[in-house]
């Protein structure tokens, strides 16, 4: 019982954080040229502007999220009062 409290995670948390993860890893490819092989310079500023975007949002989810979620707010403010 005990352990599970410990090691509790919020799985919407964890989402969130992995799709924000996901998007500026495809975001850093891009600017690496890696997704762009091939693309001409308007292509490649329209798919930077898309994934720039999504990773906007998904980081805003994730910012959202901590703020409303009570696990989330639970854990930070436990980490908080470790950390003092
Ligand atoms: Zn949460």
């Amino acid at each position: 019982m005990d352990a599970t409290v410990k090691t509790a995670v919020c799985i919407g948390h964890e989402r969130l954080l992995k799709e924000s993860h996901q998007t500026l890893v495809e975001l850093n490819e891009l600017l690496a040229g890696v997704l762009t092989i091939g693309m001409s310079g308007k292509e490649r500023e329209n798919e930077f502007r898309k994934r720039q975007a999504k990773y906007a949002k998904a980081y805003n989810n994730l910012l959202n999220h901590a703020r409303n979620c009570e696990l989330c707010s639970f854990n930070s403010r436990f980490n908080m009062r470790s950390a003092a």
